[in-house]
């Protein structure tokens, strides 16, 4: 029988379209919107099982499943101990306390003796336990937020990406507890069929999530100034200089990084660089 990868993934939340589209991007056919336990792809040997994203670090511990997409956060709380074999770059947050924006804030010993809700109790306990601090945890499932509105607690330990939640609720972010993103995790005793599978994985992931960081750079750029424009971009090798039709000027190519462009864009214009295209790379083997 074929040997087929089985790899968990969140059946319904923020992690969901984003672990199917990484899969898509790698060229792995996937059927969305489907309400059965387990999807088969059709022209990779994997099967997606959809699960709540807290059910997955158990079910990849037992074998049931052998791989697993899911946030840091929910993994270090579960306990389980399986390794993550790559870190995602996506679904970024931090887990935070947050208190009532009037309190006067002056340090982490504020919540000493106070009360706090979380749905992250295991987290939490770790953090207050390194800074000494003892305060009582009330675990709660959903909707942490609006604990300190309703006199449920003094403060709140919860996931936080851009605030907004917390500010329409009244609250301030006041420490950050851990980072996390998604990440991809394996069972601990996959066999030698099975690994042979996940490289494969693993190198069209690297593909995938390398062509998103970086950007393809072409632009026209005067022949004195060519040496000048090379010095100043971080690429990743040598660029490729052709010479253009009209006399006198030369095109760039190069692959840059997306978060350096904009610190060498004006150093480009200034060296007479014009015509300049950023274009989407989409997959990158090193
Ligand atoms: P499930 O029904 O699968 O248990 P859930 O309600 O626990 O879902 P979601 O709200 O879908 O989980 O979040 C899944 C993960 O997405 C979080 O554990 C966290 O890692 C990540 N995440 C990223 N940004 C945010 C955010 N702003 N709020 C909540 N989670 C976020
Ligand atoms: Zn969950």
């Amino acid at each position: 029988m074929e040997t087929r990868l089985r790899i968990a993934i969140q059946k319904s939340g923020r992690l969901s379209e984003k672990s199917i589209e990484l899969l898509r991007n790698c060229g792995i056919k996937v059927q969305k919107g489907s309400r059965s336990l387990i999807t088969q792809s059709k022209n990779f040997p994997i099967d997606i099982l959809h699960l709540r994203d807290d059910d997955i670090p158990q079910y990849v511990h037992d074998g049931t499943a052998d791989l697993g997409i899911l946030g840091e956060n929910v993994l270090i709380e579960s306990g389980f101990e399986v390794p993550t074999v790559k870190k995602l770059g996506f679904a970024k947050c931090r887990l935070s306390l947050a208190v009532p924006k009037h309190v006067d804030y002056s340090g982490v010993n504020y919540f000493e003796g106070k009360k706090i809700a979380t749905t992250y109790p295991v987290l939490l306990k770790k953090y207050l336990d390194e800074k000494g601090v003892s305060a009582t945890m009330h675990e709660i499932s959903g909707s942490v937020e609006i604990a300190p509105n309703i006199g449920l607690a003094d403060g709140i330990c919860d996931i936080v990406s851009t605030g907004s939640t917390l500010f329409s609720n009244g609250l301030k972010e006041v420490e950050k507890v851990m980072f996390s993103e998604a990440v991809l995790i394996s069972n601990n005793s996959l066999s030698e069929e099975k690994i042979e599978i996940l490289n494969k994985l693993l190198f069209r992931f690297d593909a995938v999530m390398s062509a998103s960081q970086n950007k393809y750079l072409v632009m026209n750029v005067p022949n004195d100034k060519v040496d000048e424009v090379i010095n100043i971009l971080p690429g990743m090798k040598s660029p490729t200089v052709v010479p253009l039709a009209t006399e006198g000027w030369s095109a760039i190519h190069t692959v840059i990084a997306e978060d350096k462009f904009w610190n060498i864009i004006d150093g480009l214009k200034e060296r007479g660089a014009s015509g300049i295209l950023v274009v989407p790379i989409q997959k990158m083997i090193m």
